[in-house]
């Protein structure tokens, strides 16, 4: 019999920085990515039960391991790691100001690695925790085909479909003309049959978002991610009025407040927490749950994340009554394929299907070799 979560003590936390080369650069309209970095969080208790949990730390991975260990490690050590909300709300208060940024994230590492704990004590998966929609499999999307020239394009979507996904997502940016014309060319190619959608990364403003938002709905993409600053609360809900395209948003969120406004009054139809950014399990529940009192689907952003951020949030989607649909990358980076032992046939991407794991915690065997050869450099 495991011991209970509420008698485990926490012994230790380490925060390890990691630092990938992608399979292949990711193109958004902010530029192309070769590299990024998580953080691994490791929490060790008395129970010899260790828990693992994913920082979104693209850049600086190291500042972020600062940051664990020296400001929330030390309210941890000693603490029953079962008091999951309290904990949350202690390191809160880790630093003054107001509620974002890195210590958001660097929370959301612990605070999955203690959802990963309370799920091995109890011998139950996350998604069995969370109260569960006994689903055994969930509907993903693959992300991406990245903006590049119309050739470029054409080969990504092609190789995209050809891996079998019905859903698809395709990267824009500026110029316009030049977006308005691919968003018809993937229709084109894909067919009618493909779910498209589009992110376009903040790459407009208000007007230029109206032109590629009508584009998009007269070729019937279902959703226009984050078409202007996140900040932009305004220019969001005028961008509603204007054009058809339904609008998502919200990996660049860090807790439910930040997406109250856009979710409260509809504004947004998807919202998109990322689970290693929005302060782990915790929040991104809470956000999860917000959204669908409003009638707003929640979607998962995993993008240039690890295989901890993206089983957390298979998790959380095979527990959400508002799930529609996740993120997938098309191409697996070594922080998905290296990182973690899964069990066979887990999280092997189908037909947009993965797979919600069944072992205990998140269900994943952390392969601690991979973990020092992914190590960041000094
Ligand atoms: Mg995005």
């Amino acid at each position: 019999m495991p011991p209970k979560a509420h008698d485990i003590r926490i012994t230790d936390v380490i925060a390890h920085p990691l630092t990938q080369r992608l399979p292949k650069p990711t193109v958004t309209s902010w530029g192309r990515y070769e590299q990024v970095s998580i953080v691994l969080v490791e929490v060790r208790t008395d129970a010899g039960i260790t828990g693992v949990g994913e920082t979104l730390a693209r850049f600086a991975p190291r500042a972020y391991c600062n940051l664990i260990e020296t400001a929330l490690k030390p309210r941890l050590v000693g603490q029953p790691a079962g008091s999951i909300a309290a904990h949350w709300h202690a390191l809160r208060r880790a630093l003054s100001g107001r509620a974002g940024g890195m210590l958001i994230e660097a929370i959301a590492g612990v605070d999955i690695a203690l959802w990963d704990i309370h799920g091995k004590a109890a011998g139950l998966p996350i998604a069995t925790l969370l109260g569960g929609m006994g689903r055994s499999e969930i509907d993903v999307y693959a992300a991406a085909v990245n903006w590049g020239d119309d050739a470029d394009m054409e080969a990504e979507l092609a190789a995209l479909l050809a891996q079998g996904f019905p859903r698809i997502k395709v990267k824009m940016a500026r110029p316009v003309a030049d977006a308005c014309r691919r968003i018809e060319l993937m229709r084109k190619r894909a067919g009618d049959d493909v779910e498209l959608c589009v992110d376009a990364n903040w790459a407009y403003g208000l007007d230029e978002a109206v032109e590629v938002g009508r584009a998009l709905a007269a070729n019937g993409y279902v959703w226009f991610e984050e078409p202007l600053e996140p900040e932009n609360e305004q220019g969001y809900e005028e961008l509603r009025r204007r054009c058809d395209v339904p609008l998502a948003a919200g990996e660049s969120n860090f807790t439910v407040d930040q997406a109250r406004r856009l979710v409260a009054n509809r504004t947004l139809s998807v919202l998109q927490p990322d689970v290693a950014r929005a302060g782990g399990i915790t929040e991104t529940r809470r956000m999860a749950d917000f959204a669908h009192a409003h009638d707003v689907a929640y979607a998962p952003h995993v993008g240039m994340s690890g295989i901890v951020c993206e089983t957390a949030s298979v998790h959380l989607s095979a527990a959400a009554p508002n799930f529609r649909v996740m993120e997938c990358e098309g191409d697996r980076s070594p922080f998905k394929t290296e990182l973690a032992d899964l069990a066979p046939g887990c999280l092997r991407q189908q037909g947009g299907r993965l797979d919600v794991p069944t072992g205990p915690g998140l269900g994943l065997t952390i392969d601690w070799d991979a973990v020092r050869r992914l190590r960041s450099p000094e």
